[in-house]
């Protein structure tokens, strides 16, 4: 699983940083979302998914991994 984030449709509400602190973090700066890291790992998922549910910008977006192609 993967994780995007749209910074042009963040609004800085920090409702990511509360759901999964070790994937989101807040720039300094202007409060906007930042990844720190774009794989997820499996005990991350519920996490970033409850996240990318809440978020009231609707800046989430949680993608499957592409399957590994067989070359069939
Ligand atoms: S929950 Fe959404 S709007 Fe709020 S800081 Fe995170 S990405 Fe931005």
């Amino acid at each position: 699983m993967q994780v995007s984030v749209d910074r042009d449709r963040c609004c800085s509400s920090g409702m990511c940083v509360t759901n999964a602190p070790e994937v989101f973090e807040q720039d300094d700066r202007d409060a906007l979302v930042r990844l720190r890291q774009t794989d997820l790992l499996p005990a991350q998922v519920d996490g970033v998914r409850l996240a990318a549910e809440l978020c009231p910008g609707r800046a989430i977006t949680v993608t499957e991994d592409e399957p590994a192609r067989t070359g069939a």
